[in-house]
C-alpha cells in the first residue's frame, strides 16, 4: 500500500461569514466578527466597556486563524472552489471525502450546501464537477456515480428522496464498510432535476420552531455520493472501488438551554449536542493517533460518526466549515461555533488510496483485506 505525501494529508477547517440580516439590522445589531486577510478573524466582545480605552479594547477582542476565512463578499463558486473542488479529483482517483457544514440555525449552512436555484451551493457544483471529471477520465473502466440524500433525526435515518420509507438501519456489508439499508439511489447527471431533487428533499428535513423564533433545523442532512469504478485489469482480475463524498448539512450548534427549549425540543437538543459531541471527539481522536496518546476511536457513539466512520477513519479529506452571523446579537453562537472548529483543526488524517479489490481470487485476498481492515482501524 502506498503512502501519499504529508501535503496530501489533508483536514481543512474553514469559516463563513455570512452577511447581516435585514431583521438584525431591524433589531440595532452591529458587527461583531470582522474577516482579517485571507486566514484570520476578529471576535469582539459587544459587551459593556465603560471605558473606551484601547486596552479595554484589546481585551474584548480575540482572534481565530483557520484555513481560510470568507466573508459576505464570498460567492458560492468561491467557497466551493477554495474548499470542495480538490476534493473531487481526489474521489475519482481513489479517496473518500466529507464536507461538514456547521453551525447555529440562520448562520449559512443550508446556503452554503444547498444554495438557491441561481446561486447553487456545494451540492450542486460538486455533482457538476463529478460527473465532468468521470467523463474525462474514462478509461478502460466503468464509472457509476448515484447519490442518496437522507436526514438524521432524534438518531432515526429517513430518507428525504423517498421519504415514506420510514426509519432506514445501519448495516455493516461484507466487506465491513457501513450501508443503508433501503435507501434510494439516484443517478441523474441533470443539473437541473438534481436541484429540483434535493430542494424538495430539503422540504422533508424535521423543521422546528425555538423560542429564538426562527425555523431552525433539528436534523442533519447527509447527501451521500457513491462513485463505483470497476476496472478490468489483465491476468483475470477485476476490481470494484467503492468511493463516497458525503456533504453533512449538520442540524443547529446552538444549545438547548441556549434556546430555552422544553420537553420535546430539549430531547432533541441532546440528540443534536451528543451527536455534535461525537463528531467533534471523533476528529480530535482521530488527530491524536498518530502520536503517543492514541485513543480508541468510539464512531458507535451517534448515528452521524457511525455512517461516516469510513469517511472519518484515516481513509479520507475532510472539510469542515463553520459559519456564523456577524451580529452583535449573536456573539455567544459564534463565539462557541468558533471554539469547536477551532478545535476541530487538530486534526491530522493519514491520507490512503481506497483501494479495495474484490476479484476472482477473493480468497488470496481475504488476508490483504484484513491487513488493511485492521490498518485503518488503526489510523
Ligand atoms: P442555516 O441553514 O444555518 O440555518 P440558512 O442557510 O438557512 O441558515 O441561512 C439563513 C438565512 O440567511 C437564509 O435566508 C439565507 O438565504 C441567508 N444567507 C445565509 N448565508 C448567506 C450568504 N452567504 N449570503 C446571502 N444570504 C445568506
Ligand atoms: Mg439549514
Amino acid at each position: 500500500m502506498k503512502e501519499v505525501e504529508p501535503k496530501d494529508q489533508q483536514l481543512m477547517v474553514a469559516l463563513r461569514i455570512r452577511p447581516l440580516s435585514d431583521t438584525e439590522l431591524e433589531e440595532g445589531a452591529t458587527i461583531t466578527a470582522h474577516k482579517v486577510g485571507d486566514q484570520m478573524l476578529v471576535l469582539m466582545d459587544p459587551g459593556e466597556d465603560p471605558e473606551d480605552t484601547l486596552r479595554a479594547h484589546r481585551s474584548r477582542e480575540k482572534t481565530f486563524i483557520f484555513d481560510t476565512v470568507f466573508d459576505q463578499h464570498a460567492s458560492q463558486e468561491d467557497v466551493y472552489r477554495a474548499t470542495t473542488q480538490h476534493l473531487v479529483e481526489g474521489v475519482v482517483s481513489g479517496y473518500n471525502a466529507t464536507v461538514f457544514a456547521y453551525g447555529p440555525s440562520g448562520a449559512g449552512k443550508t446556503y452554503t450546501m444547498l444554495g438557491m436555484d441561481a446561486e447553487p451551493g456545494i451540492y450542486l457544483q460538486t455533482l457538476t464537477d463529478l460527473f465532468r471529471a468521470i467523463e474525462e477520465s474514462r478509461d478502460n473502466a466503468d464509472c457509476s456515480v448515484s447519490m442518496s440524500y437522507l436526514e438524521i433525526y432524534n438518531e432515526v435515518i429517513r430518507d428525504l428522496l423517498n421519504p415514506s420509507s420510514g426509519f432506514l438501519d445501519l448495516r455493516e456489508d461484507s466487506r465491513g464498510s457501513i450501508q443503508i439499508a433501503g435507501i434510494m439511489e439516484v443517478s441523474t447527471s441533470n443539473a437541473q432535476e438534481i436541484m429540483q431533487l434535493l430542494t424538495k428533499g430539503n422540504r422533508q428535513r424535521t423543521q422546528e420552531p425555538t423560542a429564538a423564533n426562527r425555523t431552525s433545523s433539528r436534523s442533519h442532512a447527509v447527501l451521500q455520493v457513491t462513485v463505483q469504478r470497476r476496472s478490468r485489469g489483465t491476468d483475470m482480475l477485476e476490481g470494484v472501488h467503492v468511493r463516497r463524498l458525503f456533504l453533512v448539512d449538520l442540524a443547529g450548534s446552538e444549545r438547548a438551554s441556549q434556546t430555552q427549549n422544553r420537553g420535546k425540543r430539549r430531547k432533541e437538543g441532546a440528540h443534536i449536542n451528543r451527536s455534535l459531541l461525537a463528531l467533534g471527539n471523533c476528529i480530535n481522536a482521530l488527530s491524536e493517533k498518530s502520536g503517543s496518546r492514541a485513543q480508541y476511536v468510539n464512531f458507535r457513539d451517534s448515528k452521524l460518526t457511525r455512517l461516516l466512520k469510513d469517511a472519518l477513519g484515516g481513509n479520507s479529506r475532510t472539510v469542515m466549515i463553520a459559519h456564523i452571523s456577524p451580529a452583535s446579537t449573536s456573539f455567544e453562537e459564534s463565539r462557541t461555533t468558533l471554539l469547536y472548529a477551532y478545535r476541530a483543526k487538530n486534526i491530522k488524517t493519514r491520507v490512503k488510496r481506497n483501494l479495495l479489490n474484490v476479484s476472482y481470487r477473493i480468497a488470496q485476498y481475504t488476508d490483504v483485506i484484513s491487513d488493511l481492515r485492521r490498518e485503518i482501524e488503526r489510523l
